[in-house]
């Protein structure tokens, strides 16, 4: 049987980081297996789903890389299937029409919990007479559609990352829902469960891999496909993300949304990669910093493990910290241009291309976050710039003037400002004004950029240079200096 998986979001929210990890491990298995991956947008809840979170989705998918064969397949639009189906089971008698009022509901639930049992449909309208249908709906009640689970079935599966999983029909929950509520002789909109499976089936998905939080569904989904006649895929639950206390990672914890991860300045290559470590351990000698098609090669659900994965801020700043620092400038320089422009910096894309890839060269090194650029490159994109405090201080010192000023007298004979005349006009300045190296250093540092922590002096002294804006920083350091 040939490898299909699928992805079926439910775009009532941004693509999560959760979806998205569950994404990642389709795309792998099936690249692995040689098979297809399958998009399909679960948007039968009309009132939670929105196109534009259908939208983040696709975008989100396509910007980490995870391409799908075949889709998006809208659920909305194949609602003929699901009452079709529907009918099928109403006509072997492993569906029916429940009546009942959500008031006789909640009166049903009180005298469970009264009871200490736990709450459960208890099957009343299992065997209703046609009789009964018709007074029911003489009365104008409207029913739901639900499907017979038998108490004394026990389902069993065996689960890519947990092994074998067994539950017991009884604790399913009484005859579940599959349509909502519809007047006489309707059928409401169809259910989660029910339609799943139907999709499943319709689209030949051979393994539905997804989180843990779906084990709870998967009985009740084999049931449906035995009761559908079909044959039950493999499945695969992988383990949930959790937050440093070990709880499920929630939009309470800051960032989850893959557009968010993208904003701050993550690559797509290194969340992809941190997401497969997510829950997976790359076989031994296999470095751990991959692109997604060589993880493909060697994925395999041995290697997904059952404890939940602790999301760690801290590994995958250290992840996209090596693709930046790897990334050859003009790659870099293209994903850094938009911060740059988000900020407000002036700057001619094309015009000024050579100092901008300077500008990448010098600041790559200590970049964690592309949003980290902004900051770091400030004082080269933006003439007027206050002095930082510490800066103000270091330029008060003693001796900082006499420094700036020979800086600015000896400056005259350096020109063209090269890297070596750089070096030379430090020593000379040292020697001729007796001045300590140190002291010279941090002036012109303080001078120059403005704050006295940042890249590389001599590169950001040549960048300065290049704009034309090293003498007059001086002199407006002189202004202030002690
Ligand atoms: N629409 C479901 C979700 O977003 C899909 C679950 C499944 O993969 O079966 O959680």
């Amino acid at each position: 049987m040939s490898v299909r998986v699928r992805l079926a979001p439910s775009p009532t929210g941004n693509l999560h980081i959760g979806t998205a990890r569950t994404a990642v491990f389709n795309w792998l298995f099936a690249r692995h297996q040689g098979g297809k991956f399958i998009l399909r947008i679960e948007d039968t809840d009309l009132e939670r789903s929105r196109p534009e979170y259908t939208q983040n989705i696709l975008d989100g998918l396509t910007w980490l890389g995870l391409n799908w064969d075949e889709g998006p397949f809208f659920q909305s639009q194949r609602l003929d299937l699901y009452r079709e189906k529907i009918h099928i089971l109403l006509e072997k008698g492993l569906a029916y029409r429940a009546y009942d009022t959500p008031e006789e509901l909640d009166a049903m639930r009180e005298a469970q919990k009264a009871k200490g049992e736990a709450p459960r449909y208890d099957n009343r309208h299992r065997y209703l007479t046609p009789e009964q249908c018709a007074a029911y709906e003489a009365e104008g009640r409207s029913a739901v559609i639900r499907f017979m689970i038998e108490d004394d079935r026990e389902i069993t599966w065996t689960d890519l990352v947990r092994g074998k999983l067994s539950w017991k029909g009884r604790d399913l929950g009484g005859d579940m829902v599959i349509a909502r509520a519809a007047s006489a002789g309707d059928i409401g909109q169809p259910l989660y469960n029910f339609v799943v499976v139907v999709d499943d089936i319709d689209m030949q998905i051979s393994h539905v891999l997804r989180g843990e939080d779906h084990i709870g569904n998967t009985p009740k989904q084999i049931l449906l496909y035995e009761a559908l006649g079909a044959t039950v895929p493999t499945f695969g639950h992988a383990p949930l993300i959790l937050n440093q206390s070990g709880a499920k990672l929630s939009k309470r914890d800051g960032v989850t949304s893959i557009a968010e991860f993208q904003q701050m300045g993550y690559t797509a290559e290194a969340l992809a990669n941190y997401m497969t470590l997510l829950g997976w351990s790359p076989p031994e000698g296999m470095d751990e910093i991959f692109l997604l098609p060589g993880a493909a090669e060697k994925f395999s659900f041995d290697r997904v493990n059952k404890a939940g994965a602790k999301f760690d801020w801290d590994k995958l700043n250290w992840l996209n910290s090596q693709y930046l620092h790897q990334m050859p400038s003009n790659q870099l320089l293209e994903l850094l241009l938009p911060y740059w422009q988000a900020a407000g910096y002036e700057f001619d894309a094309v015009g000024d291309r050579p100092w901008l890839e300077q500008l990448v060269d010098l600041i790559k090194p200590s970049l964690t976050l592309l949003q980290d650029a902004v900051e770091m490159s400030r004082y080269l994109f933006v003439a007027q710039l206050d002095f930082s405090a510490e800066a103000t201080t270091q330029l008060q010192q003693s001796g900082t003037a006499a420094a700036v000023q020979a800086i600015l007298t000896t400056l005259e004979s350096y020109q063209p400002l090269t890297s070596e005349g750089i070096q030379s006009l430090i020593k000379q300045v040292t020697s001729e004004h007796h001045l300590k190296k140190g002291l010279v250093m941090r002036s012109l540092r303080a001078a120059l950029t403005k704050a006295m922590h940042g890249p590389d002096l001599a590169q950001s002294w040549l960048l300065l240079h290049q704009h034309g804006w090293d003498r007059s920083r001086l002199e407006a350091a002189l202004e202030i200096a002690g």
